[in-house]
């Protein structure tokens, strides 16, 4: 299907969706890279979510699901077919007793900050990640000895067959989730916290704000952690045993911060960030005999 036949075929369908055509995916990734998407939506509720995925479907069109962008390397071609973002026209939160219920759209700082007004304490790890909620689900994001299997008591979510479904069972694992492989689109959480005194959690909201402003290249753009962690030692510190610190190809570089995280230094293309990622396997793996994994998701 042409890219705008897509668009005027989509618009006929739901009215009501927010849609744009030919959209730079780089003004949607903290990583600032990244060439255009076909056609870039973004759903106001769960029944126009299931509406639109059932329709893509049906049709053939490909959906790629994208949340706050922060963990994410596209392509300098771009996404083909319909980009889905989950953002703030889909971020409502409730509380129930010593549960917020939330929409996958909801920012991690929105979360924790609505977590610390109603005086429940649990998730001032998450603060400082700046992903969205479902995108923090599918990676079982962390920090600072917090993850959200930590937190995540329910996961609402599109199933195979397109319906909605509700599950206590995410899989998570060290930044994995059921989610990663199956397809399966997250729609919120709930997440279950304790009660606790609002000026204690928003003490330690700012402790851990200030640990991580010290360490953390949050001036440059970046996609944070740009490996796993291995199995034994730190990929930041092997990166930087390595005498990888600084290191560039084109744009992309090592930060000099932070040695696991690799920055924008402004016109940075797809291809400097891999052949860069790729230097490091190699020389990481030459020096220590470990291959680093990607953190990052490539589209
Ligand atoms: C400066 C900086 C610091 C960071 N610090 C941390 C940290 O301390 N800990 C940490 O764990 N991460 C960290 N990250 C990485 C990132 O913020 C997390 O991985 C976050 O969970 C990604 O969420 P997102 O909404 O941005 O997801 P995106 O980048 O938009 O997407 C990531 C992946 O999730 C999928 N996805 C997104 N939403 C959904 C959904 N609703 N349903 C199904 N799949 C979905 C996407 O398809 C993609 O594969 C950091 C990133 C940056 C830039």
């Amino acid at each position: 299907m042409m890219q705008s036949a897509l668009a005027n075929d989509l618009r006929r369908a739901f009215p009501a969706l927010a849609l744009r055509e030919n959209e730079p995916m780089k003004a949607h990734c903290s990583f600032r890279i990244g060439g255009p998407a076909d056609v870039f939506a973004e759903p106001g509720s769960a029944e126009e979510l299931r509406a639109l995925c059932g329709y893509l479907r049906a049709h053939g069109v490909a959906a790629t699901v994208i949340g706050n962008g922060t963990n994410l390397l596209v392509h300098d071609e771009g996404i083909r077919g319909v980009v889905v973002h989950l953002g703030e026209r889909f971020a409502a939160i409730r509380r129930e007793g010593d549960t917020l219920i939330a929409d996958a759209g909801v920012t991690l700082a929105r979360l924790a900050t609505a977590a610390k007004d109603a005086q429940l304490a649990g998730l001032e790890f998450a603060h400082g990640i700046p992903g969205s909620l479902g995108g923090a689900v599918m990676m079982n994001a962390g920090a600072y000895g917090g993850e959200m299997k930590d937190v995540v008591a329910f996961v609402r979510y599109l199933n195979a067959d397109g319906e909605i479904a509700e599950t206590a069972e995410p899989g998570f694992g060290y930044r994995h989730s059921r989610f990663a492989d199956s397809g399966e689109l997250i729609l919120g959480a709930t997440v279950h916290l304790v009660p606790d005194d609002g000026a204690a959690i928003h003490a330690r909201m700012m402790e851990l704000w200030a640990k991580r402003s010290a360490s953390q290249p949050l001036d440059r753009p970046s996609a944070g952690s740009t490996f796993k962690r291995p199995a034994t030692g730190y990929a930041a510190a092997m990166i930087d045993g390595a005498g990888l610190k600084g290191a560039r190809v084109g744009g992309a570089q090592v930060s000099e911060k932070h040695a696991g995280f690799v920055i924008n230094t402004g016109d940075a293309t797809f291809a400097d960030v891999t052949a860069l990622m790729a230097r490091i396997q190699e020389t990481v793996q030459a020096k220590y005999g470990v291959w680093l994994e990607p953190e990052v998701r490539i589209l």
